[in-house]
C-alpha cells in the first residue's frame, strides 16, 4: 500500500481556494504504529514502531508582512499570530501550537525558520486515535518551515524539535517514540529505536503480512492526566529500585531488588522492563522469520497492559480477545499510549474482511458502538513533495 496521491492533490485544491495562491513548499509525514515496545520511551529503554500510509500533508507560502496564517481541514477557523509571537495558544486555536512549537524549537535547534506565512494542513488519520497525528503534524510542518527559510536540518534534528515542541510547547510528556517513526519510517519496515542514544534503525517485516486498526473512538476523560502518572510512577519506581532509569534492568535485575519496593510502582517497572526485553525478543524472531512468535509477544505485551500497567480497558481488551481468536490474526494489542484509542493487529495478508467485520460486530453488540477498521500498509518517513 502507499500514500494516497489524492492528498497532495486536495492540499492543493484546498490551499488554492483559502490562501489564493499554490503552495511554494509541500511536505507530509506518516502517522505511526506502536508495534511493541509501551511506555519504554521515556524509561530509556527501546521499542519498535512503524510508519503507515496516512498522515499529515503540510502547504506553506510564504508572506512579506510578517503574518502567520494557519489553517487546517479539521479546524473551521484560520489562526492568525505574528512572527515574534511565541506564547502557545488556549481554546480552540491550540491546535497550532505544534506547528508554532517547530517553529520555536527549530529556532532554538539554530534552524533557520520563515518569518511569515500562509499555511495549510490536511489529513486522512483520525486524531487521538493512537496514530500520533500530532507527531505527524509536527514533522510536516518542520519540513515544510525549514524549507521554505532555505534550511536542510538533519533529520535527527527535525526529530528531536518536534519532542522538544511536544513537550515543552504543547506540554505532552511525550517520549521520543512518536517523532523518530513518523521522522525515520521506512516502507516494509519497523523501526527500532534505543531511546537513550537516542539511536535508530530498521528491522523488516516479513512479506505477507499487513495491519488492521481498530479504533474504538474511546478516550479516558482523564488520559492526559492518566499517561502523566504512568510517568511520575515509573519515576518513581526507578529511584525505589536505585536506578536511574527503568532501562538500567533487565527482569533478574528487577526482581533481586524488589523486595520493599511498593506493589504499585513495582507492576509499573515490571511491565516496562517485560516490554524492553519483548522488544529485543521481537528482533530476534523478526530475523528469524518466527512470525508466530512475534504474533505470541504482541498478546503478552496486551496482557501485561492489562494487568500490570492498568492502561487497557475493557473495550480495547474485548477486541484483542476477539481478535486472537481469528484466524489469519498473529497477535494483536493496544497501540500508544492505552486508556482508549485503538488496537493493532498484525495479520496474513490477504486478511479476509469478514473476519474483521465479525470483531467489530461482536463489539458493536457489547458496547452499542462500531469501532473503525482501517487496513494500513507501511510508509517512508516524512519527506517534501513540492509542487
Ligand atoms: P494523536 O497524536 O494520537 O493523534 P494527540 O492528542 O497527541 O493524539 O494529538 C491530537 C491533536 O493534534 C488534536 O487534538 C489536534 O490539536 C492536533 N491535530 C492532529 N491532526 C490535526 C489536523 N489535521 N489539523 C489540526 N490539528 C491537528
Ligand atoms: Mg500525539
Amino acid at each position: 500500500m502507499s500514500w494516497s496521491p489524492l492528498m497532495r492533490s486536495e492540499l492543493i485544491r484546498r490551499f488554492c481556494s483559502l490562501h489564493g495562491r499554490e503552495p511554494a513548499i509541500i511536505a507530509r509525514a506518516p502517522g505511526r504504529i506502536e508495534f511493541i515496545g509501551n511506555h519504554t520511551d521515556y524509561n530509556g529503554g527501546t521499542v519498535l514502531g512503524a510508519a503507515i500510509d496516512r498522515g499529515v500533508w503540510v502547504g506553506v507560502a510564504p508572506r512579506t508582512d510578517g503574518r502567520r496564517r494557519f489553517a487546517s481541514a479539521a479546524m473551521t477557523d484560520v489562526v492568525e499570530t505574528v512572527a515574534d509571537a511565541s506564547r502557545p495558544l488556549a481554546g480552540k486555536d491550540a491546535w497550532a501550537n505544534y506547528p508554532l512549537g517547530m517553529l520555536v524549537s527549530l529556532a532554538a535547534a539554530g534552524v533557520a525558520v520563515p518569518a511569515g506565512f500562509d499555511f495549510l494542513a490536511v489529513s486522512d488519520l483520525p486524531p487521538g486515535a493512537g496514530l500520533s497525528s500530532s507527531a505527524a503534524l509536527e514533522l510536516a510542518s518542520g519540513l515544510a518551515f525549514a524549507r521554505l527559510a532555505g534550511a536542510e536540518p538533519p533529520r535527527v534534528t527535525l526529530v528531536r524539535a518536534a519532542r522538544h515542541a511536544e513537550n515543552t510547547f504543547v506540554g505532552v510528556p511525550c517520549g521520543i517514540l512518536d517523532q523518530a517513526v513518523s521522522g525515520f519510517g521506512r516502507r516494509g519496515h519497523l523501526v527500532h529505536i534505543d531511546c537513550r542514544g537516542p539511536d535508530f534503525s530498521t528491522v523488516p517485516l516479513p512479506a505477507g503480512t499487513g495491519f488492521r486498526i481498530f479504533n474504538t473512538h474511546t478516550r479516558h476523560a482523564l488520559v492526559d492526566g492518566l499517561y502523566a502518572e504512568r510517568h511520575r510512577e515509573c519515576g518513581e519506581a526507578a529511584r525505589a529500585l536505585g536506578v536511574a532509569l527503568l532501562a538500567d534492568l533487565d527482569s533478574a535485575g528487577l526482581e533481586a531488588r524488589a523486595r520493599g519496593v511498593p506493589e504499585v510502582p513495582l507492576r509499573r517497572a515490571r511491565h516496562v522492563v517485560g516490554e524492553i526485553s519483548r522488544v529485543a525478543a521481537c528482533v530476534a524472531a523478526l530475523r528469524a522469520g518466527r512470525i508466530e512468535e512475534v504474533g505470541r509477544l504482541l498478546a503478552v505485551s496486551h496482557e501485561s497492559s492489562r494487568t500490570s500497567f492498568e492502561n487497557s480497558t475493557p473495550e480495547l481488551d474485548f477486541i484483542v480477545e476477539g481478535l486472537m481468536r481469528t484466524p489469519g490474526v498473529f497477535g494483536a494489542r493496544l497501540t500508544g499510549g492505552g486508556f482508549g484509542g485503538a488496537v493493532m493487529a498484525l495479520v496474513a495478508e490477504p486478511f479476509a474482511p469478514e473476519s474483521a467485520e465479525r470483531v467489530a460486530a461482536a463489539y458493536n453488540e457489547r458496547f452499542g458502538a462500531r469501532p473503525d477498521v482501517l487496513a494500513v500498509g507501511t510508509a517512508d518517513g516524512a519527506s517534501l513533495e513540492n509542487p
